[in-house]
């Protein structure tokens, strides 16, 4: 896809290398692009149509054009229009406004959403360090920043080279027009696609400081398409990285999900390390990193590797995958640690357990929101770590009927994978899951008959009886017994 770009951009060579940056926009048309009509979703393509037929202006934009030009298929489609959210509203019935950070619109087809924005201009700063937010209004719009000087609204209308310019990156800034079929390239980005080459539009420092999540965004990117970032780009990013702590866990999460649960999560987890960001979304599990503490049963990094690389797996052959699981890994050697600290404590394994999955959970929560259909789930695949070896009597049978088996038998044989050696229990499991009742209960027999304290039942000390103070047995010391 890249060689049938190299023509249009050498076409434009001579644009890009001018310092004359108002050469802007390089239009390139139909002929001279590989992107098609053909290749678009065609409810993309009906609400470009309507809004021109409303006597709008409507181009696809961002991650759609920018992954169709690399050769990926794109997994949204993003529609900007100088219609306003409410006329746009008012256009489409299958359609509603959404946002506050962010007006847009989002129209429905079954289970598609076009997303649609107005274009818009960049939020004008304000020198206002003293106030929590500062307000600003512009067209009848507004904006407002924190005081780190983050952008809390940004509903500031403009027009298209405004709209361009306050987009991230250059290949971010492309817009297919589909009245003629060419696109418009405001910033570069077709060089930068061409170079691999990840760019900020503007200023870098200042772009961060106005939204910290474009340091994360750079590093998805680089994840996802294999490309560099830029030396500019790129310099300010382990500095301005604590701006995160600003940013709402609730956002930080929905972010973690994009970045390591896309297909790309071991690139993107080795350069979230590097860039200095993975401290501030996941602050236990860098700490932990960073310690170097290992056991003989767990080690964090092959651990968070084999389970990033297992999700990868899975996206790229097709398969789904749970935020749950994704986070149940990325969290799982920080509560083995809590959970060691709690039992030498001396509290027993399972309530020791449940503090340290507690604590572990409290303390990520302040960084990543992590919602309770999320949480829930991941206590139960860790808790599961626990049961899978206890398989005698009727346990094993239970065990396979509860709902987080399968998720708790994955999360197993990643263990194992990364080094954690636990006797062949993964393999019992698959011969389990897949065996005859006969075979289950073999399966079932070998274990008791090589039973010992860990797996088999219970045995029953033998009853202690107190020395004799020449009183007879009383009925309190016959019934003393322990099966710890
Ligand atoms: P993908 O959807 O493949 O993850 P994308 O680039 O389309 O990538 P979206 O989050 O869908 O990402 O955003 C759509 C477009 O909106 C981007 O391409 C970019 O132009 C703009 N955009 C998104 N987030 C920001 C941001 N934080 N700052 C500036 N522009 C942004
Ligand atoms: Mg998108």
């Amino acid at each position: 896809m890249l060689t049938g770009l190299k023509s249009l951009v050498r076409k434009a060579t001579s644009l890009f290398a001018s310092p004359q940056a108002q050469t802007y926009p390089i239009i390139i048309p139909r002929s001279d692009h590989s992107l098609s009509r053909q290749n678009l979703s065609p409810n993309a393509v009906k609400v470009l149509y309507r809004l021109n037929k409303a006597g709008y202006d409507a181009y696809l934009v961002g991650g759609c054009v920018r992954d169709h030009l690399i050769g990926i298929d794109p997994k949204d489609f993003d529609v900007v229009t100088n219609a306003t959210p409410e006329e746009v509203h008012t256009i489409f019935s299958n359609s509603r406004l959404i946002g506050r950070r962010f007006k847009l619109v989002h129209v429905t087809f079954g289970r598609e959403i076009i997303e649609v924005s107005t274009f818009r201009a960049s939020a004008a700063q304000e020198d206002n360090d003293d106030e929590n937010t500062s307000t600003t209004s512009l067209k009848g719009k507004d904006s407002a920043r924190s005081a780190h000087g983050i952008v809390l609204r940004d509903n500031v209308y403009g027009n298209i080279e405004e709209d361009a310019e306050r987009r991230d990156f250059t290949f971010n800034a492309l817009y297919y027009n589909v009245k003629d079929f060419s696109i418009h390239d405001y910033c570069g980005g077709l060089k930068d696609i061409e170079n691999k080459q990840i760019r900020i539009i503007g200023d870098a420092r200042q772009r961060y400081q106005e939204d910290p999540v474009r340091m994360l965004r750079a590093i998805r990117f680089a994840g996802k398409l294999g490309f560099e970032l830029e030396a500019k780009t790129a310099a300010p990013i382990k500095e301005m990285a604590h701006l995160l702590d600003h940013i709402p866990p609730a956002r930080l999460f929905e972010e973690v999900l994009k970045l390591l649960g896309s297909g790309n999560g071991i690139e993107t987890f080795v350069l979230l390390r590097q860039y200095g960001l993975f401290r501030y979304l996941f602050p236990d599990a860098e700490a932990l990193l960073q310690s170097g503490w290992k056991r003989d049963d767990i080690n964090p990094e092959a651990f968070i590797l084999q389970g990033l690389k297992n999700t990868d797996d899975r996206i790229q052959s097709g398969k789904t995958t749970a935020p749950y699981f994704l986070y149940a890994v990325l969290l799982w050697p920080s509560v083995a640690l809590r959970h060691e600290e709690f039992q030498a404590q001396g509290m027993p394994a399972t309530p020791a357990l449940h503090q340290a999955a507690n604590m572990v959970l409290d303390n990520q929560v302040a960084s990543t929101a992590i919602p309770r259909r999320f949480s829930t789930p991941m206590r139960e695949i860790w808790d599961m770590q626990f049961r899978l070896p206890k398989r005698y009597g009727k346990r094993a049978f239970l065990l396979l009927e509860h709902p987080r088996f399968r998720a708790g038998f994955d999360f197993l044989l990643i263990r194992e994978l990364s080094g954690t050696k636990l006797d062949g229990l993964g393999d019992w499991w698959e011969a389990f899951q897949h065996g005859s009742e006969n075979q289950q209960r073999e399966l079932i027999k070998n274990i008791d008959a090589r039973s010992n304290d860990k797996e088999g039942p219970k045995k029953r000390r033998p009853r202690r009886r107190r020395k004799s103070n020449g009183n007879s047995t009383s009925a309190s010391t016959l019934s003393e017994t322990s099966d710890e």
